[in-house]
């Protein structure tokens, strides 16, 4: 399995800086076969930036759409829109969830309509401080996983990839904490079992895992060496491109 290196610009660079920012990382990087590079900017900068794109070494990521192909949805964009420009879509990031009021229903549709326009989804599960430590952690991770595949069939499980984004480890979240790799472990762990349960084994071996929580250079051949991480989904770090760049050497290094 390749090893996924996302990185999730959220609401920062205008057009023009994303287009440098890609520009620079195309000139910085080789053709690696084995780690798929995939960088999630603004909605806005999406076609803009697919013409510029070598897809053979970067992917393209949108970082949330909606559900529906057409209609009176003020303010959206659709998965049918993207299709051909994004290659995958982050669906579910906590953001969304607790900032949006997104939940496992409109999860469930969004994956689903990513998977119907060839945009292949990474959907993010992962418990609050408070769930946490009320012992809840394992019944959130279990409802977001099987919630949000609800409407993916069976020969559609391998166009998912699941990211595990504990929200007390994302770096925006106040007085967030470092995630061990013990903890994330426990937690992959748990999503491959319920992926297992429900799906079957050999589907589930097939499913990308991906960990995602205040990831940086000095951190990452960490968290790429715990079982069953199959890649990073990189907030903050993504930003700043040496740091980016800097990520996917570990990766590859971490691989070889
Ligand atoms: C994220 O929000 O997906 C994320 C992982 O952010 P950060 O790396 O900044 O914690």
């Amino acid at each position: 399995m390749k090893t996924y290196i996302v990185g999730n610009w959220k609401l920062n660079f205008t057009v023009g800086e994303a287009s440098i920012y890609l520009h620079k990382l195309l000139k910085a990087l080789p053709n690696y076969r084995d780690i798929e590079v995939v960088v999630a900017p603004s909605t806005i900068a999406l076609q803009p930036l697919s013409l510029q794109v070598d897809r053979h070494k970067i992917k393209l990521a949108a970082q949330n759409a909606f559900y529906r192909d057409y209609g009176a949805f003020t303010g959206e964009t659709s998965f049918s829109q993207l299709r051909g420009i994004a290659d995958y879509t982050i669906v579910g990031h906590s953001e969304r969830r607790y900032i949006f009021g997104e939940n496992d229903k409109m999860i469930e549709k969004k994956v689903a309509a990513a998977i119907r326009n060839k945009i292949t989804p990474i959907l993010c599960v992962g418990e609050t401080e408070s769930e946490r430590s009320f012992g809840e952690t394992a019944d959130v991770i279990r409802d977001q996983v099987i919630g949000g595949l609800t409407d993916v069939a069976d020969d559609d499980l391998d166009k998912v990839v699941i990211a595990y984004e504990p929200v007390w480890a994302i770096s925006s979240t106040k007085a967030a904490k470092l995630a061990t790799p013990d903890e994330i472990a426990e937690v992959v762990a748990l999503i491959r079992k319920t992926l297992a349960d429900t799906y079957g084994k050999e589907v589930a071996e097939k499913v990308p895992v991906l960990f995602g929580g205040s990831v940086n250079p000095s951190n990452a051949g960490a968290y790429l060496t715990v079982p069953g991480v199959n890649g990073l989904l990189v907030g903050g770090s993504s930003l700043i491109l040496s740091e980016f760049t800097d990520i996917i050497e570990v990766a590859k290094r971490v691989r070889s």
